[in-house]
Order: structure tokens, then sequence, then C-alpha cells
């Protein structure tokens, strides 16, 4: 736990979210500022910088959130429709928070590519 860190003090409860889905080692929770009608941040509970430095310190861990991201499309009623999952990453990927989250976008068509 960082105690700077936006998601991490989500995670410990001292910022509230909407969360859709608590699992052990994940949380999804909706985006504040919603992107399509569906769009959920899927994160480990442990900080980690991004999904690079996930999948260096715990590969399996990667795979939860992934995992997650697709309880969480069935939840919501895309997984047939379709979505879209996604990890920013560094400056020119768009991070703008620096603990690791998947961004579920669906509900309705994405343009690809993205701006
Ligand atoms: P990124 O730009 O990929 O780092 O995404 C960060 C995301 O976090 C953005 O889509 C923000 O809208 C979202 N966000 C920022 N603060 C909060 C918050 N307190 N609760 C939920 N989502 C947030
Ligand atoms: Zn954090």
């Amino acid at each position: 736990m960082s105690d700077q860190c936006l998601f991490c003090r989500i995670v410990a409860g001292e910022i509230p979210a909407t969360v859709v889905r608590d699992d052990p080692d994940t949380l999804a929770f909706r985006d504040i500022d919603p992107k399509a009608p569906v769009h959920v941040l899927v994160i480990p509970k442990a900080h980690h910088p991004d999904a690079a430095a996930v999948l260096a310190a715990d590969p399996g861990l990667l795979v939860e959130i992934y995992a997650t991201a697709v309880e969480v499309a069935q939840q919501e009623g895309i997984a047939d429709s379709g979505y879209r999952a996604v990890f920013n990453t560094g400056a020119d990927g768009g991070q703008t928070v620096h603990h690791a989250h998947l961004h579920l976008l669906g509900g309705r068509g994405l343009t690809w590519p993205p701006g």
C-alpha cells in the first residue's frame, strides 16, 4: 500500500468507489469519468505501477486481472456484444494513475484506433 496512491486508497476504503466486484486479489469499480456505458477499472489490490510490473512481480496476478474483467463483462451484460480491455502504460499510453488498472469498456460500438 502506498499512502499517496489513489487506487491503494480505494482498496483501503479511504476513498469511495462504486465497486462491482471484490475478489481476494483484485477489485473492480466504475470509472469516475466513464467513456462508454460500461467503463469499469480492474486493479490488483497490491500496488504495482503498471501491467508490466505486475507481470514481472506476479504473472498469475495478471491472469487474475483479466479473469476478473471477463467475469465483470458477463456481470455487466456485455460479454456477447463485445468489449475492449486495455492497460494504458506510461506517458504515450495515456496512463495518469500509476497503479496498474485494466479498463473494461463496452455497451456501445467502440472506434479503432482510439483518439
Ligand atoms: P489512466 O488514464 O489509464 O491512468 O486511467 C485512470 C482512470 O482513472 C481514468 O479513466 C479516470 O477517470 C479514473 N479515475 C480517476 N480517479 C478515479 C476515482 N476516484 N474513482 C474511479 N475512477 C477514477
Ligand atoms: Zn497503489
